[in-house]
């Protein structure tokens, strides 16, 4: 399988990678937002690049973005499911992304996009936390954490992502409307088929709304 996970910022794609990954006992979650954050804390020539378009809310060039993916996506085993979180983000995207899958045989085998509401999405981004050593992800809301700013699963320090604040999410919500979004469209008119699945239900429910969706019993 070659999976995209599409949807607004902060609907739970990450989550339900994890989730699906560790259901069907493996695979490889690539999340763009995940390798640009660590090579900003690594302070490669990439982070320092893309940092700056992190903080604003704005997407980081697709050159930079289908560098960063190519060896990922050309380095795992034929045999091993891909779930794409996070991209692609533009129509360039989608369209790198199918050249560098048909250089190693393979194409998006389904595309699942995530809805929900805007004010749910922000509730969602304000009260995130994320652990600065494993990345787990923990909500305020609907998931605490039992001790405060500590991570439940590596006991790493939690903090609030400086682009989870509010100024950022509205302009990280308005740039997926205006160029994210139509990636609904291409996919719906193109090969893969688009299923959707909503993510105003519990996590559990959603998994299995996600499962049927992959037709995965
Ligand atoms: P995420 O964790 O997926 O919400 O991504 C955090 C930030 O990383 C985004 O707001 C963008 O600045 C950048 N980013 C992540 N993935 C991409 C992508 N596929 N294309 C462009 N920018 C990206």
């Amino acid at each position: 399988m070659v999976v995209i996970l599409l949807g607004p910022p902060g609907v739970g794609k990450g989550t339900q990678a994890v989730r699906l990954i560790d259901s069907i006992g493996g695979g490889e979650h690539i999340s763009t937002g995940d390798l640009l954050r660590e090579a900003c804390r690594d302070g490669t020539d990439l982070g320092l690049e893309a940092q700056e378009f992190m903080h604003k809310g704005e997407l980081v060039p697709d050159s930079l973005i289908l560098n960063l993916i190519r060896d990922h996506l050309t380095t795992t085993a034929s045999e091993t499911s891909i779930i794409l979180d996070g991209f692609p983000r533009t129509i360039p995207q989608a369209e790198g992304l199918d050249s560098v899958l048909s250089d190693v045989a393979r194409e998006v085998s389904q595309v699942v996009l995530f809805e929900a509401p805007e004010d749910e999405l922000i509730k969602r981004l304000s009260g995130r936390r994320s652990c600065t050593d494993c990345g787990a992800v923990f909500n305020v809301h609907f998931e605490p954490p039992r001790i405060e700013d500590e991570c439940g699963r590596c006991g790493g320090l939690l903090v609030h992502r400086a682009d989870d604040q509010p100024d950022t999410v509205r302009n990280r919500l308005q740039v997926y409307e205006s160029q994210t979004a139509p990636l609904i469209e291409h996919y719906e008119s193109h090969s893969a088929p688009l299923k959707r699945v909503s993510a105003m239900q519990p996590i559990n429910d959603v998994q299995l709304a996600f499962r049927a969706a992959l037709e995965i019993g």
